[in-house]
């Protein structure tokens, strides 16, 4: 039986009305059929990469944060927008509140740049 808020689980790129429900490597994601988008709850990112949280301390400190025009499918909260400066910046979609992060399958593939960009800041700044 599904509930009446997976069914209300809505895309925030495409506006898709649900967003369906997918279990990767035990982290349970929402995914998009329609557009690809793929919302993963506080703490599943962290799960999925194997970080101690979703986005390193070291790498959100560094990043530049904007408000965007769509809203958490979990919250109705604008999300933020967060763009880290990697030779390829790289932007994700974060709600403020709930800490749920919006990404395409491209973004995914390239989360663990965002791991490596900060361990190397950590060992830039440490080298100071
Ligand atoms: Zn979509
Ligand atoms: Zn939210």
């Amino acid at each position: 039986m599904k509930s009446r808020a997976d069914d209300e689980f809505r895309c925030p790129r495409c506006l898709n009305p649900h967003m369906s429900e997918q279990v990767w490597g035990g982290t349970p994601v929402r995914i998009c059929m329609k557009c690809g988008a793929n919302f993963f709850t506080a703490g599943a990112l962290a799960g999925f990469e194997g970080w101690a949280e979703d986005v390193p301390a070291a790498a959100e400190c560094c990043a530049t944060h904007a408000p965007t025009a769509v809203h958490c499918p979990a919250c109705a909260t604008v999300l933020e927008r967060i763009e880290f400066p990697l030779d390829t910046p790289l932007e994700i979609e974060r709600c403020p509140r709930c800490h749920g992060i919006l990404l395409d399958f491209e973004e995914i593939r390239r989360v663990p740049e965002i791991g490596v960009w900060a361990k190397k800041t950590i060992a830039e700044r440490a080298g100071r």
